[in-house]
């Protein structure tokens, strides 16, 4: 599942090639996605804007258009849910079966498609007003995090999922910050010392950066499908393995951790699978 990393590299990627493309025409296959837009608004909305930005808010695209005629800009929210993907598809190449819009560039065409149509495509952009800070911007900072934590009595793992408390972190990035920062995942949250919310703030800038790195220089070819290079959970299926190792505790278990050589252990919080190691993690 794409996390902050993958959609920032994904957004870097898509900007120059949809920067100053007017859409054609609008093919809607999979109305789910784009709600609570309704088809027909989506239909009459698109067609004659021009694409003049694309941005990231936690995990979802923000693409700026302007409508033709000189109306309002439009923006068109993105989120890629479990298995979304958006790419720039050649004309005249067939549509991956499992399209839900494609959107007419002439020459070329972007596709979102989703296998399990749990993300969204949608004019409707409210779920970016209930975002927590950006990790990577100035406007994280330690007190407020800090704050924000005490009022809550939830495993701090889980807590850490929440997009309203800080933006972008999913199931990988969770487990990844809480063992860079040795801080037990099972802690609740208003029990971290004001050193360990500070080292976990910290963690989260680094394993995000990190990624967001390593990601952008992956090669990236996201027309051929299966090969393409957006390294969802780390890494692209046939890709070499070289992002997968900078995981160092997710999906590792019982493999021995990189600190200590104890085997990594696997727990399930709120449903998800979470890993770490029970020695370096203890506090
Ligand atoms: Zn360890």
């Amino acid at each position: 599942m794409p996390e902050l990393p993958e959609v920032e590299v994904l957004a870097r990627h898509l900007r120059p090639l949809i920067h100053g493309k007017t859409i054609c025409a609008v093919n809607v296959r999979r109305a789910k996605v784009l709600r609570p837009t309704p088809p027909r608004t989506f239909r009459r909305t698109l067609p004659g804007a021009t694409f003049t930005g694309l941005s990231r808010r936690g995990k979802y695209l923000l693409f700026q258009l302007r409508a033709k005629a000189n109306r309002k800009p439009i923006t068109l929210l993105g989120h890629l849910g479990m298995t979304g993907r958006i790419f720039l598809a050649q004309k005249g190449r067939p549509l991956p079966k499992h399209t839900a819009v494609a959107l007419d560039l002439g020459a070329s065409k972007l596709v979102y498609e989703d296998t399990r149509y749990f993300g969204r495509l949608t004019l409707d952009t409210s779920a970016v007003t209930r975002l927590g800070p950006e990790p990577l911007d100035d406007e994280f900072k330690a007190e407020t995090f800090a704050q924000s934590l005490k009022r809550s009595r939830q495993a701090i793992k889980v807590k850490l999922l929440d997009q309203g408390l800080v933006a972008g972190i999913g199931n990988i990035y969770a487990s990844e910050a809480l063992f860079r920062a040795r801080i037990s995942p099972e802690l609740a949250a208003n029990k971290l010392t004001v050193a360990q919310v500070r080292r976990l703030r910290l963690a989260i800038r680094a394993v995000l950066a990190e990624a967001i790195e390593c990601g952008s220089t992956v090669p990236s070819n996201p027309g051929g499908h299966k090969s393409d290079g957006l390294f969802y959970f780390g890494r692209a299926p046939g890709a070499p393995d070289f992002y997968e190792e900078r995981l160092r505790v997710y999906g590792r278990e019982e493999q021995p951790c990189p600190n200590c050589r104890h085997p990594i252990k696997r727990i399930t919080q709120a449903a998800r699978g979470t890993f770490y190691c029970p020695r370096c993690q203890r506090a």
